[in-house]
């Protein structure tokens, strides 16, 4: 019976063993490689995560607020990671877990490293291996994994080229979730009270004149980012430069009066019609008469087949 009670003593340490929570990273086992990124409020680090000390860990993008910044933008790291956490889809940058720092007070989001980057440092220096069917194709993965966040009930509100990260040459996966946020039960939009610096020319016009984002917004943007697809994320052809008018300084008043007057981006160079007939099908000006998702998924299809 003494046996008996010994191994059941055993078997409880083992449990113990298999029980620790591996989304949560030791940091005194992380160490910087590499900065990845940097964006407004956040910092991307590449770290190996080495428990045994060889040398041999994992590699993991490691983002954290940039130093100096205030409480404020601590929360929006933690909705960050919050909302990754509950993320899994093919072409969604994995969660894999957390590490906090000072005793608890600051927190850092672990995600899987990919190494080629974003779309936009990526594209430009691979222009020659790219073709129209590969574009297409990253433009297919960029609307599952958006048909993906919306039956999640998330609004991404960032989604541009620098927001979609390259996996290897057929494969582009959404991340930054830094302004994402999830809809309530009985509401079809979300209403942004604080507004930090956004991406206004990735913006729909019901965004910049009353801070309403609906899932339709993100298909908005998601045209911004398949002309930057189109134009290889060349910074001569940005959405930032395109729309400017002639002279003078681009406030959002005079933005908003742009697309109210149904100026949109340009058709990219030796870009098919068809292709750009399904950005401008993103850039209705009244969200219920944008193309969906779902609809983009079918028309890409079609155009792949
Ligand atoms: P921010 O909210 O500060 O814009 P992002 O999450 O967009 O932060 O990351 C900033 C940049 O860091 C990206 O544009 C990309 O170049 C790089 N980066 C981010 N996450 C990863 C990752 N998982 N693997 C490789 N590079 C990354
Ligand atoms: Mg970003």
């Amino acid at each position: 019976r003494a046996i008996v009670r010994d191994l059941t003593g055993v078997a409880e340490q083992n449990k113990c063993v298999c029980e620790v929570d591996p989304t949560v990273f030791d940091t005194r086992f992380l160490r910087k490689i590499d900065d990845l990124g940097e964006g407004h409020f956040g910092k991307v680090e590449l770290c190996l995560y080495d428990p045994r000390g060889d040398g041999r860990g994992e590699l993991v993008a490691v983002k954290s607020l940039k130093p100096n910044s205030k409480g404020q933008l601590a929360c929006h790291l933690r909705k960050e990671i919050d909302t990754m956490r509950e993320l899994y889809h093919h072409n969604i940058v994995k969660y894999k877990g957390v590490c906090s720092e000072e005793g608890g007070r600051t927190t850092k989001l672990i995600m899987e490293y990919l190494p080629a980057g974003s779309l936009k440092d990526y594209l430009p220096k691979r222009k020659h291996q790219t073709d129209l069917k590969r574009l297409l194709h990253y433009a297919l993965q960029i609307c599952q994994g958006m048909d993906y966040l919306g039956s999640q009930r998330f609004i991404h509100r960032d989604l541009a080229a620098r927001n979609v990260l390259v996996e290897n040459e057929s494969t582009v996966k959404i991340g930054d979730f830094g302004l994402t946020k999830s809809m309530k039960e009985d509401k079809s939009y979300y209403t942004v009270k604080e507004e930090t610096d956004s991406p206004v020319f990735w913006y729909a016009p019901e965004c910049l004149m009353d801070c309403k984002f609906y899932p339709a917004s993100d298909v908005w943007s998601f045209g911004v980012t398949l002309y930057e697809l189109m134009t290889y994320c060349e910074t001569s052809s940005s959405p930032t430069t395109m729309l400017q008018p002639t002279k003078g300084l681009m406030t959002l008043t005079r933005l908003v009066e742009v697309l109210i007057a149904g100026r949109r981006l340009p058709c990219p160079p030796r870009c098919p019609d068809t292709v750009y007939s399904l950005m401008r099908r993103c850039w209705e000006y009244d969200p219920a008469n944008r193309i969906q998702f779902k609809g983009l998924i079918t028309e890409l299809e079609t155009l792949l087949d």
